[in-house]
């Protein structure tokens, strides 16, 4: 096949469009190459073992975070957020990488199993063990925490790994790469390929072990389908649209800070962030008193300049002009800001009220800083009403009392009671949704098994007279299991 090295492709500054970085365009020969130098040490990287892999792990750990504000400045030149929040993402993906490297060992430790009763001349154990080459696409709207939430997992597994970063923020991908390089025992245990849709889209064909994608639900799709053909595993994290519910005896500040927060930062662009909030009627107009109040004390601008910076890929700004005209169309009230809010790149903050239900703006990822306020009569209607989309990534619940009762009753990966957005943060807690917004699951125990499969061994201890799996099996035999099944009510193992 054609090599296509000289093809490249330019990632911009979304404030000003200017061109930060030209980079490769790795064509489908590129990726196989990568992939196959990725298994060829896999067993080496086998080979180190979990305190090996852990010491290079926390090494990355120490680099990055030595030159965090490299790498803040990196992001916020890539994505045009404030370096402060991209400081704040650098630390928390070092919070996954220590987290990953310390518990691989004990988590995918082997466990023994009952064998029992009828099986008991048996010893029964499950292990755990690495699949092999890991893919990883990641989006462009927290460059560094989002794959890393895939990559490092997969490393402290045991897997060697691919990663395609987003288009918007290939030069993130490739400093880690790169810092990567600078601790690894040998080359190609993590390597980074640039380039568009169709990088991602070779990856996919590639026979990756497993592949790790997070963006839109719509690519996601697209990425499901191309695994489907050659058997291959695919962990799914996509978009949301996030209900905050607020019950009528809920701190009320407290909840339109987070929320206000949740929704406007990172200019609206977090896949957990607040797009909609359901107000019990009772506290409804104060709330939206409080959240009009902060509203007025947030701006967009560029890095230094704004709270939060502009939409760091120019399309995304037709899909939030769509969505506040659609608000306002449907009968919404715009109670801070329209469409007059619209200041290419920048969006300001928009608060709607009592949009209808059928509304783009409460049904459909927004990913701009805009939130739908709607009334609610009582917590059955707002837990309803959070259930009532094809997503279900997360939640956000308001109530000094009912909290637990309310997330229990929500059809999402997480929730936060009396908080916003926590859940991210607590490298012990798996992160996934439900739904549109995906399947599998990365942070946490269940990060780790997600990059592992199950092996189960199974061995002799002592044998007993009753050969089942023999071709010797008399009619006694048979009798025996049947009395013994009875016996113990088919509680066989
Ligand atoms: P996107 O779907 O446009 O792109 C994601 C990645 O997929 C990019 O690297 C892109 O190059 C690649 N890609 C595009 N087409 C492909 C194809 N056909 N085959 C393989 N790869 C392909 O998403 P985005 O705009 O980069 O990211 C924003 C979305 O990500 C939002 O919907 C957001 O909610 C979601 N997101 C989800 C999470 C989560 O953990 N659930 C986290 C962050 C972002």
């Amino acid at each position: 096949m054609a090599r296509h090295k000289s093809a490249t492709f330019d990632s911009h500054f979304p404030v000003t469009g200017e061109i930060i970085g030209t980079y490769l365009i790795h064509a489908d020969d590129d990726v196989a190459d990568a992939v196959a130098s990725a298994r060829i040490v896999f067993e080496a990287w086998q080979e180190i073992g979990f305190a090996g892999r852990k010491k290079v792990l926390l090494a990355w750990s120490k680099i990055i975070l030595e030159r965090s504000d490299e790498i803040s400045e990196l992001i916020s030149r890539e994505t045009g957020k404030p370096t402060s929040d991209a400081k704040l993402e650098v630390s928390l993906a070092c919070t996954h990488l220590g987290w990953a490297a310390r518990h691989a060992e004990e988590i995918m430790r082997t466990s023994h199993r009952s064998p029992g009763p009828i099986m008991a001349n048996m010893s029964a154990t499950v292990e755990r063990c690495a699949l092999g080459v890991v893919g990883v696409i990641g989006p462009w709207n927290y460059p560094i925490f989002t794959p890393m939430g895939s990559i490092v997992y997969a490393l402290a597994a045991g897997n060697t790994v691919v990663f395609k970063p987003s288009e918007y923020t290939p030069g993130v991908g490739m400093w880690l790469a790169q810092t990567f390089e600078e601790i690894a025992p040998f080359a190609h245990i993590f390597t980074c390929i640039t380039g568009l849709a169709d990088t991602g889209r070779a990856l996919c064909k590639s026979g990756v072990d497993k592949l790790a994608f997070t963006g839109s639900t719509k690519t996601a799709k697209v990425v499901a389908a191309a695994c489907a053909k050659t058997m291959t595993p695919v962990v799914l994290e996509c978009g949301g649209k996030d209900p905050v519910i607020i019950a009528a005896d809920a701190n009320l500040k407290r909840a339109a800070d987070a929320t206000i927060w949740s929704a406007m930062s990172n200019a609206g662009q977090t896949c957990i962030g607040a797009e909609r909030v359901y107000v019990d009627e009772k506290v409804a107009d104060q709330f939206i008193a409080l959240m009009i109040d902060l509203a007025k004390t947030i701006h967009p601008g560029a890095p230094g300049l704004g709270n939060y910076g502009p939409a760091t890929m120019p399309k995304q700004l037709d899909v939030i002009e769509s969505h506040i005209k659609d608000a306002l169309a449907k009968g919404g009230t715009a109670v801070f800001g329209g469409i007059g809010s619209m200041k290419r790149p920048f969006v300001e903050p928009v608060i709607f009220v009592d949009v209808p239900e059928d509304s783009t703006a409460v049904q459909e990822e927004t990913f701009g800083p805009t939130l739908v306020i709607n009334r609610v009569k009582n917590m059955n209607e707002a837990i309803a009403l959070s259930n009532a989309t094809r997503y279900g990534l997360a939640a956000s619940v308001w109530s000094k009392r009912h909290g637990k009762k309310i997330a229990s009753q929500l059809k999402c990966g997480m929730v936060a009671i009396n908080s916003t957005i926590s859940f991210a943060a607590i490298a012990s807690v798996p992160f996934g949704g439900v739904k549109d917004s995906g399947y599998g699951r990365i942070h946490g125990a269940e990060g780790i098994l997600e990059f592992t499969y199950s092996r189960t061994v199974v061995r002799t201890r002592f044998n007993i007279p009753i050969a089942f799996t023999s071709f010797k099996r008399t009619a006694g035999n048979d009798k025996l299991i049947i009395a013994l099944s009875k016996l113990l009510k088919g509680r066989f193992g």
